[in-house]
């Protein structure tokens, strides 16, 4: 298969640089969006409810191959995972924005749509996207849910130590050997075009042959090579990002501790909180240090029995509706122990003395 020189129209292409931890897409969501503006001053491109986008390093033109968007290795993969997918409108806004619809088009065989080029406004772009997205929501959901096995799977995500001494690659083959899940089967739909030197011309083109002679003795990066994906199934080409990702070593996905995102540590790879940016509250990283005290808390024994003690006394109470006297206790015993709770909290007291304040207090 040739891969266009120029531009593209119909298809989303995708590669990687493992060296410098980039992802590079290509993908004709620019030429059917009602709007999409790109400002080259601040390096931002508008998209689609106005959400900005700052890419890693820079605005390239998404029109043209050679001058592809690019971000961080993995990123695709972690938006996916990290999708909320309840409805078009979140969908769109965690997710789709960023990469069109296109990489649904060959998701389900018996469901097949096109894409228009242009769809003069925003109202009937929301309407075809909308139904693409509702038709397909379950497949969506599913997909999401087989991913995030796999990658538990792949990245140890659950702490089991039986799995612990094998490298992201190794889980990854066994994954898809053992079939332990559905992501064995989502390779199908990717076209792969071999990276070879007959296609650097344009990149050396103000190089004389012993200048290049010289580049390629000093610098090795030149010359690595990377292929080119073309799929327009959004489960192929999570399956070829994760397969790029679990044969780069160091370079884990892992489950923040305190929102549950998936994410790539920028530089500790035990790194336990992510760092997105959050709209109402700082980073969880720089919430480390408060969020390890409440999640102290949370394995609390004192905690454990008091929230099991509420529950039961708060059934009790709405199941005998009339009896005023087991309503008033109830308000009794909810001021008391939080007044004991509190004080556990301060240090006035131990866990020890308030869980056994509230067993006796039954
Ligand atoms: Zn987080």
């Amino acid at each position: 298969m040739e891969l266009p020189e120029v531009t593209f129209v119909d298809d989303f292409y995708f590669w990687f640089n493992t060296e410098t931890k980039k992802e590079y897409y290509a993908t004709p969501l620019y030429f059917y969006k009602a709007s999409f503006d790109l400002d080259y001053d601040n390096k931002l491109r508008e998209v689609y409810y106005k959400e900005s986008e700052l890419t890693d390093s820079g605005l390239k033109h998404p029109a043209s191959l050679y001058f592809p968007f690019h971000e961080k290795f993995g990123l695709l993969l972690l938006r996916f995972l990290n999708a909320d997918l309840s409805n078009y409108e979140i969908a769109n806004k965690t997710f789709f924005y960023a990469y069109g619809f296109e990489i649904l088009r060959d998701l389900d065989k018996k469901y097949k749509f096109e894409l228009k080029q242009n769809y003069g406004s925003n109202e009937e772009y929301l309407k075809a996207t909308t139904k693409i997205f509702e038709d397909l929501q379950e497949n969506l959901i599913d997909l999401q849910q087989e991913l995030i096995k796999g990658v538990t799977y792949i990245y140890n995500l659950d702490n089991n130590t039986a799995l612990d001494k094998y490298t992201y690659s190794e889980r990854f083959a066994v994954y898809l050997i053992k079939r332990l899940g559905k992501l064995y089967s989502y390779y199908k739909n990717d076209f792969i075009m071999r990276d070879s030197y007959s296609r650097k011309y344009q990149d050396f083109d103000n190089d004389s042959e012993y200048e290049l002679l010289e580049t390629l003795q000093s610098k090795k990066q030149v010359l690595s090579m990377s292929d080119t994906h073309k799929s327009n199934d959004l489960s192929s080409i999570c399956y070829a990002i994760l397969e790029e990702l679990s044969k780069t070593p160091n370079y884990p996905i892992k489950k923040c501790q305190n929102c549950g995102m998936y994410f790539i540590p920028k530089a500790k790879t035990d790194e336990i909180y992510c760092e997105y940016p959050k709209e109402n509250s700082k980073p969880c990283r720089d919430l480390g240090a408060f969020q390890s005290y409440t999640e102290r808390l949370k394995n609390n024994k004192a905690m454990g029995e008091y929230r099991r003690t509420y529950q039961q006394k708060f059934m009790q109470v709405r199941k005998d509706k009339t009896n005023t006297k087991l309503a008033k206790d109830f308000e009794t015993w909810k001021k008391k122990a939080k007044e004991k709770i509190n004080d556990m909290k301060k240090g006035k007291l131990t866990e020890n003395e308030v869980y056994k304040w509230l067993i006796h207090s039954k």
